[in-house]
């Protein structure tokens, strides 16, 4: 459902994604793990079509990103880490100008209330955007993500500033998605919660994918048979790091 093969995005000397490849299949929650900087982010901004990517090639459901844009487009939702709404519609105008942007108003109706009423919009609705909380900007990034049936979910960091309830109907709803055969691409830091939710992790390091894997093939690869996502992370990536393999820079990488 989603395939990225090369993919290379610099910033003046920080090579933030350095010959990046990975898929995610329908049906699959994939983990995007990594520390502060290695490239997920900017990962996520590229398949979303935010960034454009100095090579390399993103298909989305058989749409080539570079050539295809709209098709491939129109198959993904993207829920930013710091959403930056349009803080000047009320919080129904808003996810309404969403779904009409992706041509999905006819069944918007019935989706809305159910999403005012998941993520404790509803009190919300007709406040404009401008007045609402961190958190509850993030549930309305969600909302927007979840009413245009999407094929393809990338998150960035999804959870941070939604409360336990939020963030229960949030996974309950990438679970759900997963399950009718949806791909979902989620970068997280909070290793417990990838652990449960997802199918498999990609570990990004300097840019690069350092591992990847089931939970059981991480620990094979660490030597480190019933250890916790967590301790197998920390392994990996200190590892990778002793051994020297965390450069970014342009001037010292491939290509
Ligand atoms: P975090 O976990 O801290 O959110 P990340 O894995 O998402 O990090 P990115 O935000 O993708 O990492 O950043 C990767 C690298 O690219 C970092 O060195 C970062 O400083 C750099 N970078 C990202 N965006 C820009 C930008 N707009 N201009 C310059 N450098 C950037």
């Amino acid at each position: 459902m989603l395939e990225v093969t090369n993919l290379y995005k610099s910033f003046r000397n920080v090579r933030a994604v350095n010959g990046l490849s990975l898929h995610v299949q329908a049906g699959e929650i994939v983990g995007l793990l990594g520390p502060n900087g290695a490239g997920k982010t900017t990962t996520l901004r590229c398949i979303c079509g935010i960034l454009r990517p100095d090579a390399g090639q993103i298909i989305v459901g058989g749409y080539d990103l570079a050539k295809q844009e709209q098709q491939a487009k129109r198959l993904m939702a993207f829920i930013p880490e710091t959403p930056n709404p349009y803080e000047l519609l009320t919080v129904r105008e808003h996810i309404q100008f969403v779904a009409m942007c992706y041509g999905t108003i006819d069944t918007f109706r019935e989706r809305i209330e159910e999403l005012l009423q998941r993520f404790d919009l509803k009190e919300k609705e007709h406040e404009l955007v401008a007045t609402l909380s961190k958190g509850m900007r993030q549930k309305l990034a969600v909302a927007c993500a979840f009413v245009h049936n999407a094929k393809v979910f990338l998150c960035d960091e999804p959870l941070i500033g939604i409360d336990p309830k939020g963030q229960h109907e949030l996974k309950s709803e990438l679970q759900r998605l997963r399950d009718e055969g949806c791909a979902i691409l989620v970068s997280t830091h909070q290793l417990d919660t990838a652990e449960r939710l997802c199918d498999r992790v990609i570990i990004m390091q300097a840019g690069r994918k350092l591992a990847e894997g089931t939970l059981a093939e991480l620990q094979t690869q660490a030597q480190m048979a019933d250890s916790t996502l967590e301790q197998v992370f920390l392994r990996l990536t200190e590892e990778a790091k002793d051994a020297g393999a965390v450069v970014s820079d342009v001037a010292t990488s491939g290509q």
